[in-house]
């Protein structure tokens, strides 16, 4: 046994016996069926937990009939229209979407995606389908994720007769806030997204000046009124504020489940701040 194999053998001994790395290890909690985690910091409003899986679930809303995969409006910027996934890159090694096309639809396939170009202000349509029979529950259940600016994620998962942490349900600016309702619809149908995001602005020396909004529709149903993102979305920790460019490409999560897309579309929708 050389030196260099003695020294990292005693460091990760020495990191198993710490009691930070020990502190560190996520420790999930159970409550009334909902997986999620009590050991992750406060919420500002000082009353749940990043993932408490005792926060009220979404009340359950029935969504009604509507339009689907319809045309888009003459000033969209189309992203996928079920040809090919021309205007998408793979995001961790820049080459071509992994993800499959076939019949129309794009499947999440191994890993993130995102737009070549990109975006600030926007309405987004999106189309998803998660997968039947569905299988696994709770956040391993359908999990994709639409991360505006790469960074603000609006939750997609199969929250259809499968709970999970409030926080991270479909309709969720993850791990932030809940969605007003779960208007989710059985696995196996289309659901429809209709998203309007507001890019954070940021002033002199990267002060944040206002944050991300989203206003989010889910199968006819708002499940978020202007709410304001915290700062980046993220697992098991509170969201925090970098500054970043106005406009970054838009992104849409792989999460070792095969979630179908159809109809995406953009329009640019500048928010005037000036009353
Ligand atoms: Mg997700």
């Amino acid at each position: 046994m050389n030196m260099k194999i003695t020294s990292l053998a005693l460091v990760t001994v020495l990191t198993a016996l710490s009691p930070l790395a020990h502190a560190q290890k996520p420790v999930e909690t159970i409550i009334d069926g909902v997986a999620g985690f009590q050991d992750t910091p406060m919420e500002p409003d000082g009353k749940w937990h990043v993932h408490d899986p005792a926060r009220p679930q979404p009340p359950i809303v029935t969504p009604g009939t509507f339009s689907q995969n319809a045309t888009p409006p003459s000033d969209a910027i189309v992203l996928f229209d079920g040809k090919d996934l021309s205007q998408w890159r793979d995001k961790g090694k820049g080459g071509p979407a992994q993800w499959r096309v076939e019949d129309g639809v794009a499947v999440s396939a191994k890993g993130d995606i995102v737009t070549t170009n990109k975006f600030g202000d926007i309405q987004l349509h999106l189309e998803f389908r998660e997968p039947t029979p569905p299988r696994d529950s709770g956040q391993g259940r359908g999990n994709s994720g639409i991360f505006f600016m790469g960074l603000y994620e609006v939750q997609v998962l199969d929250c259809y007769n499968n709970k999970t942490y409030a926080d991270g349900a479909t309709g969720g600016l993850y791990g932030q806030h809940p969605a007003l309702a779960n208007a989710c619809r059985p696995p196996g149908e289309w659901e429809t997204y209709d998203i309007i995001f507001t890019a954070p602005r940021f002033g002199e020396g990267g002060k944040l000046e206002s944050p991300a909004y989203a206003t989010v529709i889910l199968n006819g149903v708002v499940v978020q009124n202007h709410q304001a993102f915290r700062g980046a979305t993220n697992w098991r920790s509170l969201g925090s504020y970098s500054p970043h460019d106005a406009e970054l490409p838009l992104g849409l999560q792989y999460h070792n489940n095969s979630v179908s897309f159809r109809n995406i579309w953009v329009r640019k929708v500048p928010m005037v701040n000036e009353p």
